[in-house]
């Protein structure tokens, strides 16, 4: 649906000073670990973004920030081709966009697959640092970060310094080859601790939770990652050679068999009104949880039906992230009452 009327001038600048704004705190984020603005003010410009390049989709280009994956991966660690590429997520930001989601991947499914229902793994959205962990029989010889998906950093030595991942599989029968992507996060309360230690000791805190377990995995010294307290689950399963779960839940139970740490919050349900349930519930949990979120991940549970839906270039077509309403705004808000 490409746009009746051509863009101006003025757009064409406004567009091209919003990739290179978006690309600069790309950069920031990803690479340097420190943001000069917060998501939410992140996430409006890419949304602007996109809705520019919706109306004239001749400005859009593949190297817009809109098409890719993350950011390039720093040349401070050494490359990773990950075997299996890493996606991100689709975001959702409201009920009605979520429907819209819903609906779609229901009826993509139904044309592939008739008389198929999705069955919905429902996640939270840790708000933490994308890995993929290689096994090799068993064995960790290889952690990575996402990077732009097809090549990430190579952190092995600081992600064998994290007590809950383990460095063999217990059990047998381990694949040749095992990529198990999960999130690296700092646990709210570790974190709370770790920060006032650096207060006492009259160093600057760290901003957030995720831009901690971010900082954490990128140093150049093991030994002070290895001071940081970091913990992981799984969300997914990359290359997986002599592995066949008919399922993402499925695969899960074979993992925490294994010795990988699984999430304790996940869901499986059938309808959409227990995917609104889980999201009203969790977002009044927010608070209370292991580690922060910033959203729910909804993904198709079954294996076949999520390989029939398939990909874009950027993310699966059969998982979304929706995410809640921004707090830096509620605590401005606040601030703003405290002053009136
Ligand atoms: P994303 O973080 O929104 O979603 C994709 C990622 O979610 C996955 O790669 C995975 O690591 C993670 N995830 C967490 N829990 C998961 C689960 N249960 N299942 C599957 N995946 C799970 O997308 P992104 O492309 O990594 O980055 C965009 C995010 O980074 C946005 O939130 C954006 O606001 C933020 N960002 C902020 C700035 C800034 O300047 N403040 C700059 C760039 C990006």
């Amino acid at each position: 649906t490409a746009a009746g009327t051509e863009a101006s001038p003025e757009l064409r600048e406004e567009y091209a000073e919003l990739v290179d704004e978006v690309a600069r705190h790309q950069v920031a984020y990803h690479q340097k670990d420190r943001p000069l603005i917060t998501d939410a003010e992140y996430d409006q410009l890419v949304h602007r973004l996109r809705k520019i390049e919706a109306e004239h989709p001749e400005l859009a280009s593949a190297d817009s920030p809109t098409q890719q994956v993350g950011g390039a991966p720093s040349e401070a660690f050494a490359p990773v081709d990950h075997l299996r590429r890493m996606y991100s997520l689709e975001d959702l930001f409201s009920p009605s966009e979520l429907r819209t989601w819903y609906d779609r991947a229901v009826a993509s499914l139904e044309k592939q697959r008739p008389g198929e229902q999705p069955r919905w793994l429902l996640e939270l959205k840790i708000d933490g640092l994308a890995i993929s962990l290689l096994y090799r029989h068993g064995e960790l010889v290889r952690a990575a970060t996402r990077g732009d998906g097809t090549t990430g950093e190579d952190v092995t030595h600081n992600v064998r310094t994290i007590g809950d991942i383990p460095h063999r599989l217990s059990g047998t029968n381990h694949p040749e080859e095992l990529e198990v992507r999960g999130e690296i996060f700092m646990p709210s309360e570790a974190f709370e601790a770790f920060n006032q230690t650096l207060i006492d000791a009259g160093k600057t805190p760290l901003a957030n939770p995720r831009n901690a377990a971010a900082g954490s995995i990128r140093q150049k010294d093991p030994a002070k990652t290895a001071q940081r307290p970091l913990s992981m689950f799984v969300h997914g399963l990359g290359a997986r050679s002599g592995l066949e779960p008919t399922s993402q839940h499925d695969a899960y139970e074979t993992l925490a068999a294994w010795g990988l740490p699984v999430s304790p919050y996940t869901a499986i349900v059938d309808t959409f009104d227990e995917i609104q349930d889980y999201l009203d519930s969790y977002e009044q949990k927010r608070h209370d949880l292991l580690h922060d979120i910033d959203g729910v991940v909804i993904k198709v549970d079954d294996f076949a039906q999520q390989r029939s839906l398939g990909h874009t270039s950027r993310v699966p077509r059969w998982a979304a992230a929706y995410k809640y309403a921004p707090e830096e705004v509620t605590t401005r808000l606040l601030d703003i009452r405290e002053h009136v």
